[in-house]
Formats: structure tokens, sequence, C-alpha cells
């Protein structure tokens, strides 16, 4: 395989998003890694210089309206035009309160609506964006209330609006009445699928490709020792989302290559 022009990552530091930096780099991308910590996404972006490829460091925390600002405007001044974005940056805390909850769909869900949204206008036609999202956003397992909630997705603002509400019920106390999982990781994954689905009905016109890709359970800081994959196997997916030809699929989700239900 074979791929052009530039791809930004989010979260391109560590794990995952290093390895997707990586390979994007290795099939002839110039790739922009991003990273909110400095000092983090320099050193990641040193080691791919030093293995030959193509990367540029540039900071974005995913949560910062300002750095998210700063950015387009670095990329505006450059002229720089997207041929893939991957929102991978998120976390998976432990425990669940309000704060968690609050946290979690700040980074999860609204950070790769917000990121998206800033940088579409600097995608090139036929442009692809990936969510690395996961298996346990899948609707099967949600209260049959609630996925009628999700399924088929809300418009936007209703969506974000349903974000919200998960994380005020979860300060409330009222969350399991309100039929929300005890998970913020999970709920933020639901809602990264369903914006997915709408993303990739929003820019048809302009043919660019959104889906969404689960890596499987993958040996990170976040997915721990015992995961049985590597970030090899892990970014394999992805980074195939991330090099579609025109005629590929949007709208969709992928493990392993292959359509899983949402
Ligand atoms: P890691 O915890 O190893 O890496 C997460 C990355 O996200 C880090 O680079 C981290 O930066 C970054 N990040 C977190 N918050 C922000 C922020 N506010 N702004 C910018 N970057 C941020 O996780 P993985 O590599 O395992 O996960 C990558 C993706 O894959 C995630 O979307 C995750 O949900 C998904 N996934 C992972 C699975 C697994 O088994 N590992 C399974 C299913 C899905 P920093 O170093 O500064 O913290």
């Amino acid at each position: 395989a074979n791929a052009t022009g530039t791809a930004l990552v989010t979260g391109g530091n560590r794990g995952i998003g290093l390895e997707v930096c990586r390979q994007l780099g290795r099939l002839g991308m110039r790739v922009l890694l991003t990273a909110r910590d400095i000092a983090e996404g320099a050193k990641a972006t040193a080691a791919l210089h030093s293995e030959g490829l193509d990367v540029t460091f540039e900071p974005l925390d995913v949560t910062s309206q300002e750095s998210l600002d700063n950015l387009v405007d670095r990329l505006e001044r450059q002229g720089t035009r997207l041929a893939a974005l991957v929102n991978n940056a998120a976390i998976a805390l432990a425990g669940f309160d309000a704060n968690v909850a609050e946290r979690t769909v700040a980074v999860n869900f609204f950070g790769a609506m917000h990121v998206t949204e800033r940088l579409l206008p600097l995608m090139e036609e036929h442009g692809r964006i990936v969510m690395v999202s996961s298996g346990v956003g899948e609707l099967e397992g949600l209260s049959p209330a609630l996925r009628q909630r999700f399924d088929p997705p809300p418009p936007k603002e209703e969506l974000a609006a349903l974000l919200r509400a998960f994380v005020d019920d979860v300060r409330s106390g009222q969350y399991a009445q309100k039929g929300w999982p005890g998970s913020a990781y999970r709920v933020s994954k639901v809602g990264l699928n369903a914006l997915t689905r709408l993303l990739a009905e929003e820019v048809k016109p302009r043919h660019l490709l959104v889906n969404a890709v689960c890596p499987g359970w993958v040996k990170t800081r976040m997915g721990g020792a015992h995961a049985p994959r590597g970030v090899e196997e892990g970014a394999d997916t992805i980074v195939w989302a991330a090099t579609l030809p025109p005629d590929g699929p949007s709208g969709g989700f992928f493990r392993n290559r292959r359509s899983i239900p949402w």
C-alpha cells in the first residue's frame, strides 16, 4: 500500500496513536504528530525522525479551545491541507463519579467532536476521518430505552446535550434510574459512534470518508500488560481507515478491517 498527503493524529505521543503515526509515515504520508504534553510529543517525534519518517510535532490538547485555535492558526498560515485525521486521544479513568464522567466525556467525545469540526475546513476532498472507538461503545447491551436515544443518532446538538445530561445524571445520582450504564468510558464511546454516523452523512457532499474503528484489546498504558494485541496489530485497521481509496466505505464501524455492528 502507498499513501500520500498529510495526516494529523491526536494523542500521538504514545500507545496506539504513536504506532499509527509510525505506520502512516512508513506508507509515505507526512505526519503531524500531536500531543498535549510538549516534552512527550517532541520525544516521540524525534524517535520517528530517527526512523527516517516525515513527522512534525504540533501541540494539541483536545479539551482546550485555545490549544485548538492555535493549531488551526498555524495550519492555516502554512496552507496545510489534511488527507487524514485520526481522533485517537482518549482517557479511561479509574472509578466512577461526576468528575470522572465529565473529564471522560470531555476528552473522548467532545474532544473528537471539536477537533473534527475545526479541522473539517482543512480536509482535502476524499480525505478520511477516523474515530478510534471501542467495542464497549456497541449499542448491543445498552438498555432498550437508552439505545433508542442513540440509534438512530439524534442531530448533533441533541447528541451533545445527551452526553451533558449523562454527566448531570451522574452528578445528581440519577444515572441508573435514567438507564445509563455505570461506565463513563462506555458512554463516551457510544456517543463517539453516534457522532461518527452523523458526521459521515454531514460530509458526504465533500466526499470525505468518516469511520469508527475498534483496535481490539491492545497492550498500552490504557489496555494494560495483559492485553493480547501489540500496538502494530492495534494500529492496523486505524491506518487502513485513514488511507482508504476515494470509493472506500464511510459511516461504518470496523475491527480487523471488517465491518462490525454499531
Ligand atoms: P493510551 O492511554 O496509551 O494513550 C492515550 C493517548 O491519548 C495518549 O497519547 C494521551 O496523552 C492522549 N490524550 C489523553 N488526553 C488527551 C488530551 N486531552 N489531549 C490530547 N491527547 C490526550 O491509550 P491507547 O493508545 O490504548 O488508546 C488509544 C485509543 O484506542 C483510545 O481512543 C482508546 O479509547 C482506544 N482503545 C484502546 C484499547 C486498548 O485496549 N488499548 C481498546 C479499545 C479502544 P498523554 O500521554 O499526555 O496522557
